[in-house]
């Protein structure tokens, strides 16, 4: 068996680990100059969004030999829309840093395996399909597999983010859901150390943001963050991304192609998150190609995951920032903790069950 993985990200590179502790080694092709030469931004793994799995990183070491360094734990979360603010205490997750960075998550995933990485490829999949005898797909933007017609596209959004300086709270991470400066979209501050810290904004590509200017957006958005943290916080770095793709693959194997990572459909619509079940479907594709199981049905929950995931984005874009307030207030307090911190409750399942009729009738969801 000729395994060729195409990206060496966070999916290409967890599969690639798997393989080669079942004793297969695969080549990897990736098409920058190294891994991770790309902007760096801080990301967030948030166990809300991962139940039932509760700690994601005791999760990828235990069950599946994956080790991660997280830059820090989230134990406080501040959630703000137009005209209200919740905060939400306890163990949420973990921040991590992406991209450059030495201590980035591919960085450390690199360092975790010995299979042979061919820098500026400019392989196509249909050459790797020619030379190996199974392809997996992890180039991280669905673009292949939109190309094969095996990708259902429900969203893309742009995204523009900063490092900033400053003095913050390693521990704490911030969100805006306020439609006045992210139409339909989010906002984020993610430190990567009491010193700096990344902030974003995400507004999806919608006919009703057609006039939206993201670069207006980021100022408005920048001037609040500073004002509300009280603080000058200078850019050192910055990024911009345009349609950024979400959306899912119909069959998670076709022949002896796996499509894993944002391919599969890994990036979930409601608040862009896609770390952890990129990592998870780069190994499921390796337990399969080992012979330990069927990708298709191992990515069932994942699978799940993102419809549900899709159905509050849709939710999402039917609600007002009068909604959004009220949505907010009642996070702040009891009904919040409830929902961060029970184990046993998957809020983003409960509520996607409870919208789907209601959605289902006003845009298209199809399970
Ligand atoms: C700005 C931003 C913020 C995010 N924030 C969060 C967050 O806070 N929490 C969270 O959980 N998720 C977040 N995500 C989503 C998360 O980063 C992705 O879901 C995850 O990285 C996808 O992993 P992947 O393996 O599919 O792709 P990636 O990790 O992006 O890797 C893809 C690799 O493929 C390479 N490649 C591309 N094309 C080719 C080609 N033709 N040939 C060879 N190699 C190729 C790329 O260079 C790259 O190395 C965020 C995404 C973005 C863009």
């Amino acid at each position: 068996m000729e395994v060729a993985i195409m990206g060496a990200g966070l999916s290409g590179l967890a599969c690639a680990i798997t393989l080669e502790k079942n004793g297969i080694t695969p080549t990897i092709f990736e098409k920058r100059s190294k891994v991770g030469d790309r902007f760096v931004n801080g990301e967030a793994l948030l166990d809300i969004f991962t139940r039932p799995v509760q700690d994601c990183i005791a999760s990828l070491s235990n069950d599946y030999g994956i080790y991660l360094k997280p830059t820090s734990a989230i134990q406080r979360m501040e959630l703000f829309s137009k005209n209200e603010h919740a905060v939400i205490e306890g163990h949420l997750g973990f921040t991590n840093i992406r991209g450059r960075n030495h201590d980035s998550f591919e960085s450390q995933l690199e360092q975790q395996t010995e299979a042979i990485i061919h820098y500026n490829s400019e392989k196509t999949y249909e050459q790797l399909l020619s030379e190996y005898t199974h392809v997996v797909m992890s180039t991280g933007d669905g673009a292949y597999a939109k190309k094969t017609n095996n990708f259902r596209e429900d969203l893309s959004v742009s995204i523009k983010g900063a490092t900033v300086e400053g003095s913050f709270d390693k521990n704490t991470v911030m969100a805006w859901i306020d439609y006045d400066i992210s139409p339909f979209g989010y906002c984020f501050l993610i430190p990567y150390s009491e010193k700096e810290a990344n902030i974003s904004i995400a507004i999806p590509e919608l006919a009703e943001n057609a006039d939206v200017e993201i670069s207006d957006r980021w100022d408005t958005f920048y001037s609040m963050v500073q004002s509300q943290l009280k603080q000058k916080l200078p850019i050192t770095d910055q990024f911009q991304i345009t349609r950024y793709l979400m959306g899912i693959c119909n069959l998670a194997r076709i022949g002896n192609t796996f499509y894993v990572g944002n391919n599969f459909g890994t990036m979930m619509p409601f608040m862009g998150f896609g770390q952890y079940a990129s990592i998870v479907s780069g190994v499921y594709a390796a337990y399969d190609l080992c012979g330990l199981g069927s990708y298709e049905e191992l990515t069932k929950p994942l699978r799940q995951s993102y419809e549900d995931s899709l159905v509050l984005r849709r939710a999402m874009e039917q609600i007002s920032n009068e909604g959004l307030d009220l949505v907010i207030r009642s996070l702040n307090g009891y009904w919040g903790g409830k929902l961060f911190l029970t184990k046993a409750i998957n809020p983003i399942r409960v509520a996607s069950y409870l919208l789907r009729p209601y959605i289902k009738m006003k845009k298209g969801v199809t399970s």
